[in-house]
């Protein structure tokens, strides 16, 4: 994942004033980050479900890192026993609603950036018109139903969706984005478990650092999604023990037959074009370009630094691919690609992209030196 989610027209508009240059100069000097990711942070519309134990150090965190709007859906009022973890409210919020203590804590921290309160459940009425209007969404809830409507409304609208659980001294997180390649939360449960099943925080108690810890890696993640810099935990779960210090990976795979984002006439395979290709080249990002066309056609004509395996090959030849990067699959024309690309994600890789239109569109596109057949 090396592409911003947000695109160029929104942060290009966007100008730094002499205090945010000021506020956000530890970010600048970053070649990762500088101006132009800067502007992107500020471009950016983020939707926080939940201003609790999880959501509260992801919306300091983004705030404080200059994200231009932060959506927060709660319905709450401040509790003395939520102040062992909830840290965007103090002593004297209680009884005050979670969204306006939330809303003056992060405008102390950065008063430039906008908060946008949604006083109400996150429900299926509202949901989808909600997440329309943010970039991602960071699932800060502590119940099954809101998490798989957040994930399903997610999926739907093609925003990325930046997953936390906590429960007692462990913690997960992963990001689900089908339409960047990886699973969805119903690829790994297809269906919730029974209501009352499952013990909440206020049953089952957690250590109040824990979804500090959590809620930030969800603050990173989202920073990253927007930045377009690093490798994003699509198609990973981080889970954390705090009990043993200790951080375990687990590779997740996308579930072709998924109720919500399962391939349905071939309509949900990532691809990307070749000027953005040629733009990752350029960059010097780093991936793996595989042509599955046949030696013949290679002979005849390849994209520089593609490595051939052929369609029929590619299920045999699996461990020659580095499951790490991005992969980028390309043919003559995009269909016998769109087979490869379906037939990896099968195989548990979360981040491969079709080139839109093969060898063929890239030599109108982009290189007319590459002989067409
Ligand atoms: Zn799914």
């Amino acid at each position: 994942m090396n592409r911003s989610i947000i695109d160029e027209e929104r942060s290009g508009a966007m100008h730094l004033d002499v205090e945010e240059l000021q506020r956000y100069s530890r970010h600048l000097i970053m070649p990762e980050v500088t101006s132009e990711g800067q502007s992107r942070l500020k471009a950016a519309r983020v939707l926080c479900i939940g201003a609790g134990g999880l959501g509260s150090p992801t919306a300091l965190y983004l705030a404080a890192a200059g994200v231009g709007t932060i959506g927060i859906v709660d319905f709450d009022d401040v509790d003395l026993s939520n102040l062992q973890r909830q840290i965007l409210h103090g002593t004297k919020d209680i009884g005050r609603g979670k969204l306006e203590s939330a809303r003056d804590r992060l405008h102390d921290i950065n008063p430039q950036v906008e908060i946008e309160l949604h006083k109400c459940r996150f429900s299926s009425e509202n949901a989808p018109h909600l997440v329309s209007r943010y970039d991602v969404i960071v699932d800060g809830s502590d119940n099954f139903p809101t998490r798989y409507l957040s994930n399903d409304v997610g999926v739907f609208a093609h925003k990325p969706n930046v997953y936390g659980s906590v429960f007692r001294f462990e913690g997960q997180t992963t990001v689900f984005a089908p339409h960047l390649g990886g699973p969805c939360y119903r690829c790994l449960f297809p269906e919730p478990p029974p209501p009352e099943s499952v013990p909440n925080c206020a049953q089952a108690g957690v250590l109040g650092v824990l979804p500090g810890i959590i809620g930030m890696l969800q603050a990173i993640e989202t920073l990253k999604l927007i930045l377009g810099i690093g490798e994003s935990l699509i198609g990973r779960l981080l889970h954390f023990d705090a009990l043993k210090v200790k951080f375990r990976e687990l590779n997740l795979r996308r579930d072709p037959q998924c109720p919500v984002c399962g391939v349905r006439d071939g309509a949900a395979i990532p691809d990307i074009s070749p000027h953005e290709l040629k733009r990752r080249m350029d960059a010097g990002e780093r991936f793996e370009l595989i042509d599955v066309r046949e030696p013949f056609e290679y002979e005849i004509a390849q994209i520089d630094g593609a490595k051939l395996i052929p369609l029929g090959e590619i299920a045999e030849r699996l461990d020659e691919l580095k499951r790490e990067q991005p992969i980028i699959v390309h043919c003559h024309s995009g269909m016998r690609s769109a087979q490869a690309v379906r037939l990896l994600q099968q195989r548990g890789f979360a981040k491969v992209y079709n080139l839109e239109g093969g060898i063929d569109a890239w030599s109108d596109q982009v290189d007319p030196n590459v002989p067409k057949y």
